[in-house]
Formats: C-alpha cells, structure tokens, sequence
C-alpha cells in the first residue's frame, strides 16, 4: 500500500454506510453529512472541543431525520459520518471548497496549507469510497429493473451571520424537472412560503456533487432537501418533520405516477 493511504486505520468504519439496502420504495436517500467524525490520526484537526459538533462539521439532525423517512419508506439510506472538516462529500474534489480552511469563519489548522498529496488521501480514503458506494447502489437497482427517485437530505443554520432565516424547507434542485417542482408543490400546500425552491442555497455543481452527477447526470428524478436544524433540536421534532416529508415525497411520487409502497403499519402517515 502507498504510504498516503493512510488516514483511516483498520478499526476505523467505511466512509459509505448503506441500510435497508433491498428496501422496496422506489426512494433512495443519502446523507453526506451525517457525521462530525474525525479519522484517529488528524485528532481534532487542531479545533477546540467545543468546535467538534458545531454545524460547519455536519448537518445537524439530518441522519436521524433521514433514518426516520428510510424507515417510514421502506428505502435504502446511504450515509458518510466522517466530518465534512475531513472532505466534504457534496463536492467535486476540484471544487475550491473541497476542503474547507475554514467553518463559520473559524479556522480549521490541519487544513491549512495542505501539500497533493495530503489531499489525495482525503480523496482517496472518504471521498472515493463513499461516490463509489452510491454509484454501485444505483447500478445495482438499475440493473435490477428498479425505478429510483433520488433524494438527499441536509440541514442549515438557523441565522446565517447574524442574520435569521425565515425559510424551513429548501427544495433544490438544478436541471430536475419531475421531481423537485412536485416536492415543492407539495410542501408549499403544507408550508406556503416557508418552503422554497433553492433557498438558502442555490444548487450548482461548485457547491454540490451528489444530485447533479449521481442523480441528475443519470437522469434520475432528483432533489436535494435542505431543513433548518433549530426545527431538528429534539426527537419529538424531529418525528413531525420526518412525517411532513414523507407525507410531502409519496404526494410528489403520486403526481409523477409512480406507485410508493404504503404506509407500515403503526405509523401516523
Ligand atoms: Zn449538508
């Protein structure tokens, strides 16, 4: 083995977790920033400990969030649970912000300055392995003859320096013109304006990767979902927000035709 590829250790897990991979929705969902994990040999990336499990490190309440719609859909999750500190798996390995220097205007020491090669094995060990877990994943249900409608779920700071966003769900999307505008729809009946399409964020393919190349490149119906975390502070909030969603993705399904398995027994929606 090349003596860069050395940033995870054997006791350390896959950057690509997949649950109920066989799942029967048509749905699959992936959360890239499910984690503020750091591989054993940065440490703290030279953060303070109270840094460790601020939003600029993952997205907060968005892996419960995910798990709880997975479950309620019968649909396969992909996650990545190494900080986006370490790499950010939501973006081109070119992309300026692929590792960030910064996190909310805090800086980050281990990732100053960083030499090729220190990159490569980020590339090598986080990034690579977790596009080549979703890639293969969709291969495999294309192969199998499953319709996928791909959605990703991520969550966003409740001000933004300093200033309060109003906004609670932001549906982005790109080049999709099936599934994004009907989860939109959907969500609107039950939010009005405090669901918007592409806000806080726009997407583009600086700032994103997972729905522009593994979705929308593919031509899957496609979005990203993006909900503000002071909404995802404890379960019992979090529950209601999985039930919104969920009730919003299967209405959507419906509008493009597409059959969604029912409810499991003993859940409310
Ligand atoms: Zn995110």
């Amino acid at each position: 083995m090349p003596d860069y590829l050395t940033l995870l250790s054997a006791d350390e897990p896959s950057p690509f977790g997949l649950e109920n991979e066989l799942g029967q929705s048509p749905f699959v969902i992936v959360c890239e920033h499910a984690g503020a994990r750091l591989p054993k040999s940065l440490g703290t990336l030279g953060l303070d400990d109270e840094h460790l499990t601020r939003h600029f490190m993952w997205d907060i309440g968005a892996l419960d969030l995910a798990r709880i719609i997975a479950q309620r859909l019968d649909a396969p999750l992909a996650t990545q649970r190494y900080s986006r500190m370490i790499c950010d798996c939501n973006r081109h390995w070119e992309a300026e912000s692929f590792i960030p220097t910064h996190g909310e205007g805090i800086p980050v020491p281990a990732n100053a300055d960083l030499t090729p090669a220190e990159r490569a094995r980020r590339r090598a060990e986080i990034w690579q392995p977790f596009q080549d877990g979703v890639a293969n994943m969709l291969d495999a249900r294309e192969a199998r003859g499953q319709r996928t409608l791909f959605v990703t779920i991520h969550s966003f700071t409740p001000t933004f320096f300093g200033k309060p966003r109003e906004v609670e769900y932001g549906v982005l999307f790109d080049r999709d013109t099936t599934l994004s505008p009907a989860l939109l729809k959907a969500l609107r009946a039950q939010h009005g304006e405090k669901a918007l399409a592409n806000e806080p964020y726009d997407m583009n393919r600086d700032s994103d990767y997972t729905v522009p190349v593994h979705g929308e490149d593919r031509g899957l119906d496609s979005v990203e979902i993006e909900v503000r975390n002071d909404l995802l502070s404890t379960r019992e909030q979090i529950e209601t927000r999985a039930n919104e969603l969920v009730f919003a993705l299967r209405e959507a399904a419906e509008n493009l035709g597409v059959t969604t398995n029912p409810p499991k027994k003993g859940t409310t929606l």
